[in-house]
């Protein structure tokens, strides 16, 4: 997945690297397109996160999937500024990246490896998620070879029904550790399907009733110091007994609360959006009333209109599902896409615009994101696509240019 989401940016156009600094220089050739990433805001989330999980508590940073979206390397060196000292990322080969740029800290591989990566975690000093004996064997040989000790997290199943063993399994596979030379057993996982479901609350105290007895059976194989999570961002913010002595943030780093709620709850930290995805006006055009607006004529005018061209389309993520339903910011003031999102155009109806006789070609529109007093956020954007809020981060984050800001 993260060899797709790299050859999708080399086969995309124009795309700045992550932690390359604003080229104004360029903008005359750039994309119309760019998403602004505002590292502050995800310095500040960060802070806040920690802060709500507690002093004694580690918060691994979940940059996964380019960071969903934001740039994986640029948000892991902005991270690491606000005090993140273990990132988590979903294979191998972005952890690589990730020591190549020079990140240190705890690198934890969610989906773990097969045996043929040993030697690559070894020698990048990476962390994996184990649950598999022949993995676990040929790393051991690995790390015995290269005369080093590699931490490992040991990750149970307790109602995902995803990767993990199977709870009676923990004792074997513990011990299995242990008793390997140049293995330590730094950590014990597990995840949580449902945290983000106030409904599903007596399935998660379940899983996590589970959880705790697997704990106690493998305690006396595990350090001391060993690490222990199940909370994403649903269980840190809504289940308080699912931090143990760390947790695990993604959505909420890039400052999407995991249920969607818009409506701040007492207790949560506040979460600032860190993505911002603008485009420009290209064209704007008077239509009488009766005219049809772009492909099957899916909307025709009612009124003398004024229509702005975007050049925006669903080959930068901004997906045809939004035809005749979403809004975009022009002037801080929201106007409906009307008719069919195209490849790369569609268009905004801004009659109502109260001075639309002065929007020009090169003016700014949001598509997601703050513009004066109004704001768009991923969550309203999900809901016109009918997804959640992460998805509508790594499809606008992935496809774009990126700006960092702060
Ligand atoms: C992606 C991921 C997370 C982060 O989840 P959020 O809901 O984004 O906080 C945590 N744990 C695992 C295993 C993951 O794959």
């Amino acid at each position: 997945m993260a060899s797709m989401v790299a050859d999708g940016l080399r086969q995309g156009k124009d795309f700045l690297g992550p932690g390359l600094p604003e080229r104004k220089d360029r903008m005359t050739a750039d994309s119309f397109n760019a998403v602004e990433i505002d590292l502050a805001a995800l310095r500040e989330n960060y802070a806040n996160i920690q802060a709500v999980a507690g002093a004694g508590v580690r918060v691994m940073a979940v940059v996964k999937a380019d960071a969903y979206g934001h740039g994986m390397v640029a948000a892991a060196r902005s991270l690491w500024e606000a005090g993140a000292r273990t990132f988590g990322v979903a294979e191998i080969e972005e952890g690589i990246a990730l020591r190549q740029a020079g990140v240190g800290g705890e690198i934890v591989i969610l989906l773990g490896i097969l045996p043929a990566a040993a030697p690559e975690i070894v020698r990048h000093d990476l962390t994996p998620v184990l649950f598999d004996l022949e993995t676990v064997a040929e790393l051991s040989r690995r790390a015995v070879a290269a005369q080093k000790e590699v931490d490992v997290h040991l990750k149970v199943d307790v109602g995902m029904g995803r990767l993990g063993i199977a709870p009676e399994q923990a004792v074997v596979f513990a011990s299995a550790i242990a008793g390997l030379p140049g293995l330590r057993l730094a950590g014990l996982l597990s995840h949580l399907p449902m945290a983000d479901q106030p409904e599903a609350a007596a399935a998660t105290a379940g899983q996590l009733a589970l959880f705790n007895r697997v704990l106690a059976q493998v305690a006396a194989l595990a350090p001391a110091d060993r690490f222990v999570h199940i909370a994403n961002s649903a269980g840190l913010l809504y289940h308080p007994a699912s931090r143990f002595n760390m947790v695990r943030a993604g959505i909420s780093l890039y400052g999407c609360y995991p249920d969607g709620a818009a409506v701040p709850v007492a207790g949560r930290p506040v979460l600032r959006p860190v993505m911002r995805f603008v485009s420009r006006v290209l064209q704007v055009k008077e239509l009488p009333a009766g005219a049809g607006i772009s492909y099957g004529h899916t909307f025709v005018t009612s009124r003398p209109t004024r229509l702005a061209v975007l050049p925006v389309g669903y080959d930068d993520g901004y997906l045809r599902r939004l035809s005749n339903r979403a809004v975009v910011l022009i002037r801080g003031q929201r106007m409906p896409i009307c008719g069919r999102v195209c490849m790369n155009a569609c268009m905004a109806d801004i009659t109502d615009l109260p001075d639309a006789a002065t929007v020009k070609p090169g003016d700014e529109v949001v598509l997601m994101g703050c513009q004066g007093d109004e704001e768009i956020d991923a969550d309203q954007v999900a809901a016109w696509l009918e997804t959640i809020s992460y998805e509508v981060l790594c499809l606008f984050g992935n496809r774009n240019r990126r700006i960092y800001r702060n």
